[in-house]
């Protein structure tokens, strides 16, 4: 803290393919889509985030909706870009006589740096000489990684996440009940029922879908259950578990016998996929936490890894 340090202000980013997360100075300040509405006639952005998500799926012609970072890659380069800029934008830093300086740090999806940041904001020391399992589940990517002393040792990313589900359930509705859904009902389904297990100790109630009957082209509506949901996610999950499996099969020894104890840690929204804990538990016998406030686990750690530079100048390029 120098004397000017109120001068300063702290920005972390955490740049997700499904959500972008600012904070500053400890506080969240931005929460939004990762996505933006752009006009085709002059590739001007015309919505950001939550504005730009609620056109998705309803747009004409001559707009479009664009996730620039949906595969867990920068995509398009222009659009995130501009994306970033209008999410700096939102932070809305107060004008003073002499404008703060801004220290700013942002977190890429990227195999290696997410899962670090998430188990910082998990508020795992990093740093000691013990084993920890983060597995962080996003839009585009799930990412497994075992850290330790402030490393990867090491990392499995698959392309299996939330998109991959949301399009397990557009393609099962389609095939089961004869209703094209569109993504932004398969997120609102799995949000409500969405289950990794066939069997979950608080069931949720039965979920209105609305949609269009692939026969008569015609509007309708029908309930669904989780246990179906269930069933319909049953095979990108097994992915994932195989992802875990092949994870601690490349764990070493030490770091495995820590494992043991210390379990797994889930992050990222899809650590909100009802039974997946208890999915993950089975399989692997070991304990596992999910995160508290798993969304914003990675950006609360990119925070912590800027406010402690010192401590974790190794992580910030
Ligand atoms: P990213 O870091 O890639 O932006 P996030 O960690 O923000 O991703 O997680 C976004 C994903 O989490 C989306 O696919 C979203 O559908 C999913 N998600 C959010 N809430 C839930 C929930 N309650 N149950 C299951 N999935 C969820
Ligand atoms: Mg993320």
């Amino acid at each position: 803290m120098g004397l000017f340090s109120f001068l300063t202000r702290e920005v972390a980013i955490d740049l997700g393919t499904a959500n972008s997360i600012v904070i500053c100075n400890d506080k969240v300040v931005v929460d939004e889509p990762s996505i933006v509405a752009v006009d085709r006639a002059t590739n001007k952005i015309i919505a950001v985030g939550k504005k730009a998500m609620q056109m998705d799926g309803k747009t004409h012609e001559g707009i479009k909706t664009i996730r620039p970072l949906r595969d867990g890659v920068i995509a398009d380069f222009d659009k995130a870009n501009d994306m970033i800029r209008e999410l700096i934008r939102m932070i809305n830093i107060k004008k003073t006589i002499i404008p703060p300086s801004l220290k700013m740090v942002i977190c890429i999806p990227s195999g290696i740096t997410e899962p670090m940041a998430a188990a910082i904001g998990i508020g795992i020391d990093v740093l000691q000489p013990v084993g920890n399992m983060i597995i962080d589940i996003g839009g585009g990517t799930s990412e497994i990684a075992v850290i330790a002393l402030g490393g990867i040792v090491c990392n499995k990313s698959i392309r299996i996440a939330g998109d991959e589900f949301n399009q397990d359930i557009i393609d099962y509705m389609r095939k089961q009940h004869n209703i094209h859904i569109g993504e932004r009902m398969a997120e609102r389904i799995k949000i409500a029922v969405g289950a990794a297990i066939p069997e979950l100790a608080n069931p949720p109630e039965d979920f209105a879908v609305q949609g269009r009957d692939v026969l008569t082209g015609i509007p309708k509506e029908l309930y669904v259950n989780y246990k179906e949901i269930a069933h319909a996610l049953d095979k990108s999950i097994a992915k994932v578990e195989s992802a875990v499996l092949e994870a601690l099969a490349m764990t070493p020894p030490e770091l495995a016998s820590d494992i043991y104890h210390t379990g797994i840690y889930l992050a990222g929204g899809g650590a909100l996929l009802k039974g997946l804990d208890v999915r993950l538990q089975a399989k692997t016998k070991l304990p596992v936490h999910v995160a508290e406030d798993p969304l914003r686990a990675v950006a609360r750690g990119t925070g912590m890894a800027l406010k402690h530079y010192d401590e974790y100048t190794f992580l910030i390029k």
